[in-house]
């Protein structure tokens, strides 16, 4: 009896020792930058590969996984289920901001951070009160109550915004112009442009509003908008030495995808390249951010065709011309792409539900 007992400590013994030899588990991640391009499915994350003058970011990816976006009421999910799944890691129905499918608010990513100390932000070419940044600060029953959805956002843990729809915080309704309270809410919020990085008070909250409506379209002449205010959004949150977590949406694939315009699809996603590699230039010398790109859902079923056979010609097209097709206006239920960077992103291979997403970022924050 003494042997086995003394065998077992000194196994026990060696099993202590070894595991104290196996090498360290990367750090746990202090910063997470989530960028969500809205309706991009694979033919859109193929946009660098054919009609982009520099090789695509998504090169730069070796973690890659796919998800499955049904909400809990529908097969194909609307951004605000989606949003919802991505931003609190449970199902909801479509329509649902922030809510679960007995309308409770749920706790999002950004709150749980702020809630670790860590620093947040938004930031879109949409309404800042649309769907899929809403997700990640208000708890609403319907997507369409984004007067309702500016007003939490000034009662929310978001730190940094920018993006359009200024028209929801003083053009409202209700005839209420609450960009008034922001300054006693602590935001200083500026409604004509973006300032240079670096010029932001790390101990301030900021908003930036510069369009009444929606931000234009690449193509209007939106400009470099949103890799700006993602590089302003890091440099800004970054001086945070918690850490911060930020969540950059290319808004209008999505819009291209609906209006079947290949033209405007292509524009908004090499747009979005710039600002994936811009958190990819941080992450890459920061070393503790974690990186993760995918969308809502795919919009358009988008597909990058051979060009049409000509009239009265006969065979195969001509398949050195791409000329992009669109099956619906609508979203799809196609699996959608998710590629990470940084410490954990091995965590993003396989094949899962959307809501894995939150939970795969947040076991990783926690250091589970
Ligand atoms: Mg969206
Ligand atoms: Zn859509």
């Amino acid at each position: 009896m003494k042997n086995i007992l003394l065998l077992l400590l000194v196994s026990l013994t060696l099993a202590c020792t070894a595991s104290e030899n196996t090498p360290p588990e990367p750090d746990k991640p202090t910063k997470i930058i989530f960028l969500i391009g809205d309706g991009m499915g694979l033919s859109a994350v193929s946009t660098g590969f054919y009609f982009g003058d520099q090789p695509s970011v998504f090169n730069r990816f070796h973690e890659i996984g796919l998800q499955q976006t049904s909400s809990a009421s529908h097969k194909i999910t609307d951004s605000a289920a989606s949003g919802t799944a991505l931003a609190t890691g449970t199902l909801t129905y479509n329509g649902a901001i922030g809510v679960d499918t007995a309308k409770v608010s749920l706790q999002n990513i950004a709150e749980l951070v702020a809630s670790m100390g860590w620093s947040t932000g938004v930031v879109a070419t949409s309404t800042i009160s649309h769907a899929t940044p809403a997700s990640f600060y208000a708890h609403v029953e319907q997507r369409s109550m984004e007067e309702e959805i500016a007003v939490q956002m000034l009662d929310s843990e978001i730190d940094f915004f920018a993006g359009g729809g200024r028209a929801k915080f003083n053009e409202r309704a209700d005839s209420t112009d609450i960009l008034l309270l922001a300054a006693e809410k602590g935001f200083t919020i500026d409604t004509t442009s973006l300032p240079a990085p670096g010029s932001l008070n790390g101990d301030q909250k900021y908003g930036f509003l510069p369009q009444a409506g929606s931000m234009p379209s690449r193509r209007d002449g939106r400009g470099d908008f949103l890799p700006d205010a993602t590089v302003l959004a890091i440099s800004h949150l970054s001086q945070d030495q918690e850490g911060f977590f930020l969540m950059v949406e290319g808004s209008q694939i999505d819009w291209a995808g609906h209006a079947n315009d290949a033209k405007y699809l292509v524009g908004e996603m090499l747009d979005f390249e710039k600002v994936i590699a811009a958190a990819l230039d941080f992450a890459e010398k920061d070393g503790n951010t974690l990186v993760v790109v995918t969308a809502d859902h795919e919009t358009g079923g988008y597909a990058l065709g051979p060009e049409v056979p000509k009239e009265g010609q006969e065979g195969y097209s001509d398949y050195t011309v791409i000329e992009p097709v669109f099956a619906t206006g609508q979203h799809t239920a196609t699996l959608i792409p998710v590629f990470a960077f940084g410490p954990g992103a091995e965590n993003f291979k396989g094949i899962y539900k959307n809501t894995e997403i939150n939970h795969k970022m947040v076991a990783l924050l926690k250091g589970e």
